[in-house]
């Protein structure tokens, strides 16, 4: 029997048991994500994602944006309103210094993404 060491174990191979993982590329260390679920199961998940700014840095600095961007849904404006009450408040991309105020994306673009990014790092394996 082969016995494989590693400094790491990601239980769930979903969106941010991979996000974790990618995030972990580049620090030497050896990561193991254990997904109790066929690939083409997780990615099968219908449901699409809101996501903040913050996580748009994040899926920038590991590296998958460019190959998401496509594929992602801008939200040119955010308003805060309320029946009773005659304001709004609006944010727009230039508050926060961003393209969009929040993004939309679907679950297989981004699990796609993120398992071939994990996949293909030799201190990453994927069961
Ligand atoms: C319809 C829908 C829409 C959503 N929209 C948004 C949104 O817009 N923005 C947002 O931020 N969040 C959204 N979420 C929430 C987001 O999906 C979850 O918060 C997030 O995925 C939870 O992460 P998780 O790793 O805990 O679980 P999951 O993403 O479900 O991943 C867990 C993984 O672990 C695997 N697993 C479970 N048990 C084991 C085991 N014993 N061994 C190995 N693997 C195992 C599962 O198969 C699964 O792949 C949405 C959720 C749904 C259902």
């Amino acid at each position: 029997m082969s016995v494989s060491n590693y400094d790491v174990i990601i239980a769930g191979g979903g969106i941010p048991g991979l996000t974790l993982a990618c995030g972990l590329r580049g620090s030497g260390l050896r990561v193991a994500v254990i997904e109790a679920q066929t690939e083409v199961q997780v990615g099968d998940r219908p449901r699409a994602y809101a996501l903040s700014p913050l996580s748009a840095r994040i899926f920038r600095a590991i590296g998958i944006w460019e190959q998401i961007a496509p594929a992602i849904s801008h939200f040119p404006q955010v308003v805060l309103s309320d029946a009773d009450y005659l304001h709004r408040v609006v944010f727009t991309p230039a508050d926060l210094g961003e393209p969009a105020v929040y993004y939309c994306a679907e679950h297989r673009v981004l699990q796609t993404a993120l398992h071939h990014q994990a996949s293909t790092d030799p201190h990453i394996t994927c069961y």
